[in-house]
């Protein structure tokens, strides 16, 4: 265990000790990631390194090519990479839609060996979907420290207006240069923060799943998450100051959250019920024509409404539950249908019930997971006494001036409550939230959400 985190000369991040015995299968990250400053002028060292070819498309917005992809384009011209550019150029916001996936693909040509991503989640989304589709590799030049998807192998997109997530590739390289990251407005570093501080409820979730569901938790995925998160969080006024010690702090733990994947191949460590939250307020909006607001941000104000919820779990007491009182009060398969159906819209209800076949408990297994939770009250209260106080988190995110409330996010009263409601039916991933449920304490708990 014990797992350790250096760079070599080159700026390269080297992980080590990643030896455990959870049963699970680890691999190790075979990216190079690279933090530091003064990076841009390398990359075309480290595209030679991995032997990439020659001929580049290299893709950014209107805002990140004179940030950073002029620097990246003219050190590879100048190194001898032929280099095609796709800048993409919008009014406002750039969206990783039809049209900006359109514009990578047609700026590739037969003789492309590689693509070069120059932004933050848009273009390494857009670049990623293009990458899987040619078999060509992409290097991703990070811009801000917004999102732990650098290292991501899902590209979530825009098709017609409706959220889509497509199979994508991680890249092969990675750099994140902080001379560029620092530059990076307030409001993205506060994104970014937001979405490391939900990884303390994704690892309470995930060790809450092996209590509960028999899932296998693994011990060095946990503690990489932690120390990156508890860094982060002795260190806000660093962050908010945006110095190279706190913006290193802050891009690491965003890898690092992404490094948890490719070692055991899935996101349990870093995404649960406050992604599920921040999902469906994203889903929703769109659906009606609204614009987001940033993803971190949105999992920041989604991880102080979930804090409560563990707090007050850990003084229940399990052994009052009245179990035929419990099962009397079950929804049937048909009232759920009808529930996901009111809470989802239809198309998206179809594919979460389809996607999660297995989310609808016999008695059985109901009656078997709250005697489980009964039998290891005292586990439960050891994984939610691991949170810090809430009012550390919120502390952080107030000193930041990161938004605090589902308000600020675009969020009415009537999204929030239901958001809250249907958090636990997003996925067939262990929650809190769904022990909430299974233990007849759903109406208890979610008093303060009442549909509207
Ligand atoms: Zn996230
Ligand atoms: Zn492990």
């Amino acid at each position: 265990m014990a797992a350790t985190i250096t760079y070599d000369a080159e700026n390269r991040l080297t992980l080590s000790g990643i030896t455990c015995d959870c049963g699970l299968t680890h691999h190790l990250p075979t990216q190079d990631i690279y933090v530091g400053q003064g990076l841009l002028a390398r990359v075309p060292d480290y595209v030679q390194r991995r032997g990439l070819g020659m001929h580049c498309v290299l893709v950014a917005d209107q805002n990140t090519y004179p940030l950073a992809g002029m620097a990246v384009e003219a050190a590879l011209t100048e190194a001898g990479y032929h280099v095609i550019l796709c800048v993409i150029r919008r009014d406002g916001v750039m969206d990783p839609d039809e049209r900006a996936c359109g514009e990578v693909l047609l700026s590739i040509q037969p003789e492309t060996t590689f693509l070069v991503a120059v932004g933050s989640g848009s273009i390494t989304d857009t670049v990623r979907v293009n990458a899987v589709r040619t078999g060509l590799p992409f290097v991703s030049v990070g811009t801000a420290p917004s999102m732990d998807g650098y290292t991501s192998v899902v590209a979530p997109l825009l098709l017609r207006g409706v959220k889509i997530h497509r199979a994508g590739v991680c890249p092969e390289i990675i750099v994140c240069d902080t001379d560029i990251l620092r530059t990076a407005p307030l409001s993205m570093v506060c994104s970014g923060v937001g979405d490391v501080l939900g990884k303390y409820i994704a690892k309470a979730d995930w060790m809450l799943g092996a209590i509960i569901a028999g899932e296998t938790y693994c011990d060095v995925c946990g503690e990489i998450v932690t120390d990156a998160v508890e860094k982060l969080l002795q260190n806000i006024p660093e962050i908010r100051a945006r110095t190279e010690k706190g913006i290193r702090i802050l891009i690491e733990a965003l890898l690092l959250a992404g490094v948890t994947i490719m070692i055991v191949g899935h996101t349990r460590a870093v995404a649960s019920v406050e992604h599920n939250i921040a999902h469906y307020w994203e889903m929703m909006q769109l659906l009606h024509g609204k614009h987001p607001p940033a993803h971190g941000a949105s999992v920041g104000v989604a991880t102080l409404l979930c804090w409560p919820l563990f707090t007050r779990f850990a003084q229940e007491d399990l052994t009052a539950l009245d179990l035929p009182a419990i099962r009397a009060g079950r929804m049937s398969r048909a009232q759920r249908e009808a529930w996901m159906l009111q809470a989802f819209e239809p198309e998206a209800a179809a594919s979460i019930m389809r996607d999660n076949p297995d989310d609808f408990l016999p008695w059985e297994e109901q009656e078997r997971r709250i005697r489980t939770a009964q039998a290891h009250m005292a586990d439960i209260r050891r994984v939610i006494g691991m949170l810090p106080p809430y009012e550390a988190i919120l502390s952080a995110m107030q000193e930041l001036g990161a938004p605090t409330t589902p308000a600020e996010m675009g969020v009415d009263e009537k999204l929030l409550n239901l958001s809250m409601r249907c958090a636990k039916d997003y996925r067939t991933r262990y929650t809190l939230f769904k022990l909430i449920d299974e233990c007849g304490l759903q109406e208890a708990y979610m008093a303060a959400y009442p549909l509207l």
